[in-house]
């Protein structure tokens, strides 16, 4: 039976319960268990910041089990913007540690009356002193906790420096580069003096069918290694999607003022990584992708600096989103992001924003500290870095304030800030040509989100005839065209939210546009076999969608922000600059019309509150039901 473990770290006390099977059906594990848990947990209307907020990490409902599903889900009520769904996962090894010690989520109360981290071993939590800890990058940190166990073996998930600063878009981080990023849960993390979780589990899964879960696992890794796909990710990771994104158009410059880094051509790219910077290849957990890299910079200013990554995100947000074409600044700075533990999207969405205000002379050296934020700047971008993390400075103020920085700054520095649900966009996102991403991204619970929104098969031109077949409905070619795409955005929503409390990896399914990957189909394999259950495509659908209106109701309770908080950012209803998408925009009556649609789709009301014949549909009429 799957268990949870209720930690109070105010009175270092820890009660431990087994997940109902009934909960457990309704929300699997990963994120739908975690918002379950934060829905009948939190107090309503608590500071997230405060000891009431709740903290909880959860393992996917097949994590350990198969391949790809190393991940775990974090979850709050969040620390950026404006303090609605805060969520986040993370690939590696804990994940799968969590579970083979015995634990399927934790749910972290209170806070700590010293520097704490807790020691998970084989169904027993320890507190133990962090003081020796309190003050260090994650890469230190790591390495003081293994001496302190006497093992590398033990798997970390812990904060940076910018956590225990509480920075508000500080993340979770495990290992050299894994990173539960976004609406930061390494804020709450610092907020509650937990430096660290250690793991270290040997007890194996609860497995009801073991003989024939080895055979799905095989057939899983078959399908995953054959695809198209599967030899560009394993050897350039995400860094491969960067060039074809910069020439479709589709790339955030300069804070979303083009959208074309001409000078990224001949030194951005995949190639020169590999052949000037890569070191190792890895891989997660029971991963045959192995997407992720080691680098090492081999000469120049930051001679010998290492690290693992960067993904796409590092490359393009700390590349054209900053006028930056020189590698490695982008491997120093991503070095730092992971020791420190910042988000990467916030980090550079706010440094590049900084750089469009002083281009136009909102702010000067007065506000800089002497710093000169010229486009691609590689010292200030780096000095705004150590200075968001370390709570000095300018960046010290933003990393303080986020979205609040522009109204402490005034002088129309609201006008280039671009964030929705008071979160910085993703800064290296331009998807504003695409409609069914562009809205699915928009509406996602957390605001802003690729990993929720992209409806990567919209930008392949595929024939009407198989997009009918994969999504069950009439979806349009042309990513142009608003026809079915609001069913495109809801079915990728509840896709992606299943692949979250599953706890796969979204590289291994057909979230990056391989329909060879795994599916619905694969996942109910899977389930069955751990479990012993009878799930059915439909009733995984229906489950996605059941949480997806569980984190909605939570939005509406803590926030009350729906419609509104539904837009994408102002420079979406702007033509873009360059070609080739010169002219592309998003319209706001027909942006409109498609949230209509979207809403109707859901069975919300105009505003964006599920009706109470959805909430009942959906077995939420009972929340909070408190069963755990
Ligand atoms: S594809 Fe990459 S990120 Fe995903 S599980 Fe595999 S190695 Fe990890």
């Amino acid at each position: 039976m799957e268990q949870v473990a209720i930690i109070d770290l105010s009175a270092e006390k820890v009660t431990c319960q087994d997940i109902p099977e009934e909960v457990l059906r309704l929300y699997l594990g990963g994120e739908g268990l975690n918002a379950y848990l934060l829905y009948n947990h939190l107090p309503p209307g608590v500071d997230p910041l405060s000891p009431d907020n709740v903290l909880i990490f959860g393992t996917g409902l097949v994590s350990g089990g198969d391949v790809s599903s190393s991940r775990f889900e974090v979850t709050a009520k969040s620390a950026e913007g404006e303090g609605g769904f805060g969520t986040s996962n993370s690939g590696g090894f804990w994940s799968a540690e969590l579970k083979y010690a015995g634990f399927q989520h934790l749910v972290i109360k209170g806070k700590a009356s010293r520097p704490t981290y807790l020691w998970i071993h084989d169904g027993e939590i320890e507190f133990r002193d962090a003081s020796f800890l309190w003050g260090r990058d994650t890469y230190e940190s790591q390495e003081l906790i293994w001496d302190d166990l006497g093992s590398q073996q033990v798997q970390v998930a812990l904060i940076g420096q910018a956590g225990e600063n509480l920075v508000r878009f500080a993340n979770i981080m495990h290992g050299l580069k894994r990173a539960a990023g976004r609406t930061g849960m390494g804020c709450i993390m610092g907020s509650k003096m937990l430096k660290a979780i250690a793991v270290r589990g040997t007890k194996g899964l609860n497995v009801n069918n073991p003989a024939q879960l080895l055979e799905i696992y095989a057939d899983h890794y078959r399908q995953i290694t054959s695809t198209k796909i599967y030899p560009v990710i394993s050897r350039y990771g995400t860094l491969t999607i960067f060039c074809v994104q910069n020439q479709s158009g589709m790339i955030s410059v300069k804070n979303n003022q083009y959208n074309y880094f001409a000078e990224a051509e001949g030194h951005l790219d995949d190639e020169i990584f590999e052949e000037q910077y890569k070191t190792k290849t890895l891989a997660c957990f029971a991963c045959p992708l192995r997407c992720s890299h080691r680098y090492r910079i081999p000469s120049g200013p930051y001679t010998g600096v290492w690290g693992e990554g960067p993904e796409f995100y590092m490359m393009a947000g700390f590349g054209p989103a900053v006028g930056n074409a020189d590698w490695d600044c982008i491997l120093a700075a991503n070095t730092l992001i992971n020791r420190y533990g910042l988000d990467v999207g916030s980090t550079s969405g706010y440094i590049a924003w900084l750089m469009e205000l002083w281009q136009r002379g909102i702010i000067d050296e007065k506000d800089t500290g002497g710093l000169n934020l010229e486009w691609g700047n590689k010292e200030a971008i780096l000095a705004l870095l150590h200075q968001m993390a370390k709570n000095e400075g300018l960046g010290g103020m933003i990393g303080q304030h986020a979205s609040q920085s522009a109204k402490i700054i005034g002088r129309g520095a609201d006008r280039y800030l671009y964030t929705q649900r008071g979160m910085m966009h993703e800064s290296p996102q331009n998807t504003r040509a695409s409609r069914a991403t562009s809205l699915a991204e928009a509406t996602a619970s957390r605001g802003s989100d690729h990993l929720k929104g992209r409806c990567a098969l919209e930008f392949f031109a595929m024939p009407t005839e198989i997009l009918a077949k994969i999504y069950g409905r009439p979806i349009a070619s042309d990513f142009r065209s608003w026809d079915g795409k609001p069913w495109m955005a809801v079915w990728t929503q509840h896709f992606t939210t299943v692949v979250d409390s599953l706890g796969y990896c979204k590289f291994a399914t057909i979230y990056p546009g391989s329909t060879h990957n795994l599916g619905y189909k694969q996942f109910c394999e899977t389930v069955n076999a751990i479990k012993g259950w009878d799930v059915t495509v439909e009733e995984l659908m229906e489950t996605g969608e059941r949480i997806w209106n569980l984190e909605r109701i939570f939005i509406q309770r803590e926030t009350g922000i729906l419609r509104e908080g539904d837009i994408p950012p102002a420079i979406y209803f702007q033509p873009q600059p360059l070609e080739p998408l010169k002219g592309e925009k998003l319209v706001r009556d027909e942006y409109n019309r498609a949230l209509d649609e979207y809403y109707e789709i859901r069975g919300w009301t105009k505003e964006g509150a599920p009706t109470k014949e959805t909430l009942e549909r959906l077995k939420l009429d009972r929340e909070p039901s408190h069963l755990i």
